[in-house]
Parts: structure tokens; C-alpha cells; sequence
């Protein structure tokens, strides 16, 4: 039977104050994926969070058309790169995380994507645990999934694509992962959907062919993923160098590897008119 709507529940998003959704209670800190970038992907919690935070800590990688959502007077901290400077170093974020919560402050801690996903989420959360400070997640669309299907690109398929491995294409000190098995990597799934992958690419392209991967295997970068500027680029591996010779990719961007590129050609639905709209 289809669900009915709540009879008299005003419409729209007013409707969720009278829902029950879990309290946000002070002293506690949520963290929260506000997903790829278009603001109307991101979830009900995460809105709901946003409505009721004190505080919202948030990343370089957060749409500031997310943070319009706020409630009038919740204070907004950056904590991404400053004026030039290098990165905010993650314990010190962890650290006034554990701050703002002892204050009696509800945390709103708002990562891109899914917190979980190469979102350091996890650290952050074992401070949190150290320090005795109750914590929510909330989990959010990833931009190697999300960031796909506004490309035309299903992240699985029953023809094409029955597995997907998600990688990092850096280290914590920014080269290409030394923990990664290229070798096992490279032949193990038909698709390969890379985050932070830009820099070290023409590496990972090598390492890849080096392990069995074929030449011929389309590569498509999407770069601002959701957004209005999006764009999409497609090379093949074998022919990766060159690609990035003759021209800068925009960041951030994910790259995927795999014959699921071949679905664009009829599944590209956003690049047209519908970008005009700003919530995605
Ligand atoms: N937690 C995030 C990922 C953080 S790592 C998530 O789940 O999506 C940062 C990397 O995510 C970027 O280097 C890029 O590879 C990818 N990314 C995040 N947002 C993106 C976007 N809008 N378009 C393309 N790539 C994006």
C-alpha cells in the first residue's frame, strides 16, 4: 500500500521540526557527511543538524551553499586551509572538537561526502571516544558514488560492473599510497573509482599497467561533481601522460577506471538543463 502523507503536517521542509528525529543534545558532537556538493543531496539529519547545531565545524570540501542552511546565529568555524597556510593539522581539529563540546556546545562537525569515506572521520571519532564525549554519525553520499551518477556513470551494473573498489591516490604525506597492492589492485575489480587521485595519476596509471591492466581501459575524471560547474573528461590508461600534458584537471575530482564510462554515452542526464538548478 503507498504511504499516505501526515494528514495537516505543513508541507515542505517546516515539516521537520514536528518530526521526531533524535535530539541534539549539548556537549555532544555530530558528525555529519553534507554529501558531494549539490545542497539537495545532502540528508533530512543532516538538515536537521544544521537546525539545531550551536556550532558548525566545517571542511574546505563543504558547499558553502550547505552552510546557508544554518539556523540564524549558529557560528561557522573553517577548518580547512587558512589564508595560505598549511592544512589545520587534524589533531588540532580533534582538540576543539573535544572543546567546543566541553563548553556544553552542540558540534556540528561537517565533512564532504560521507564522514567515513577517506574523510578522516574515524580519527576524529577516536578522540571523541578518548575524551568521554558522546558522538552521532551521520552518514552522507559519497562522491565516488554520488559524483558518478551525475556523470551517467551507475557505479554497479549487472552487465559490466559487478564489483568497485574505492582507493586514495595519496598518503598522508600526499604521494601515492605504498600500501596499496597496484599489482593485486589492478585486475581485481572492472571498476576502480579513485579519490585525491590527481596529483600521483600518472603513477597510478603506470602502477596499474605495470600490474595487467589494460591500455585500452577508459579513464573518466569528474571533476565538481554535482555542482553547476561540473565537468567530465575521458582519456584512456594507456594514454594517461599525455592527457595530463596538455591540459590542468579541475579539483577536486574523482577518476574512474573501468568500461562503465561506455554507459554515458546514454546515461548522461545532468549536463544540460537541469544544472541550472543550484539545489542539484
Ligand atoms: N569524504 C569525502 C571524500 C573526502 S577525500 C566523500 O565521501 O566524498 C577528498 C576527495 O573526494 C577529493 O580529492 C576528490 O577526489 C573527492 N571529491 C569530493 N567532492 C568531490 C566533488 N564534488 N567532485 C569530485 N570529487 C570530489
Amino acid at each position: 500500500m503507498n504511504r499516505q502523507p501526515n494528514s495537516g503536517a505543513a508541507a515542505g521542509f517546516a515539516r521537520l521540526d514536528s518530526e521526531p528525529f533524535p535530539v541534539f543534545a549539548p556537549g555532544s558532537v555530530w558528525l555529519v557527511g553534507a554529501g558531494p556538493g549539490a545542497p539537495g543531496l545532502m540528508s533530512l539529519l543532516c538538515y536537521h543538524a544544521l537546525q539545531s547545531s550551536d556550532v558548525v565545524v566545517y571542511d574546505a570540501l563543504v558547499n558553502p551553499a550547505i552552510l546557508d542552511w544554518v539556523r540564524p546565529g549558529t557560528k561557522l568555524e573553517y577548518a580547512g586551509k587558512r589564508g595560505g597556510k598549511p592544512s589545520a593539522q587534524q589533531r588540532d581539529i580533534s582538540l576543539r572538537l573535544i572543546e567546543l563540546a566541553q563548553a556544553g556546545k552542540r558540534v556540528l562537525r561537517l565533512k564532504g561526502g560521507d564522514p567515513f569515506m577517506f574523510g578522516r572521520g574515524g580519527e576524529e571519532c577516536q578522540h571523541l571516544v578518548k575524551a568521554g564525549i558522546p558522538f552521532r554519525i551521520v552518514p552522507g553520499i559519497t562522491a565516488g558514488i554520488g559524483g558518478l551518477a551525475y556523470a551517467g556513470l551507475p557505479s554497479t551494473h549487472r552487465d559490466t560492473n559487478h564489483s568497485v573498489i574505492f582507493l586514495t591516490g595519496h598518503d598522508a604525506s600526499g604521494n601515492m599510497p605504498a600500501n596499496v597492492n597496484w599489482q593485486a589492485v589492478a585486475t581485481a575489480s572492472p571498476v576502480i573509482v579513485m579519490y585525491m587521485a590527481v596529483k600521483n595519476l600518472a603513477e597510478i596509471a603506470d602502477a596499474l599497467l605495470a600490474g595487467g591492466r589494460d591500455p585500452q581501459d577508459p579513464v573518466t575524471v569528474i571533476s565538481h561533481a554535482t555542482l553547476p560547474q561540473q565537468s567530465v573528461l575521458e582519456t584512456k590508461l594507456g594514454e594517461v601522460r599525455s592527457f595530463l600534458a596538455a591540459r590542468e584537471l579541475a579539483t577536486p575530482a574523482i577518476v574512474v577506471l573501468g568500461r562503465i564510462a561506455e554507459w554515458r554515452a546514454i546515461l548522461d542526464w545532468y549536463q544540460g538543463a537541469l544544472r541550472e538548478n543550484p539545489l542539484g
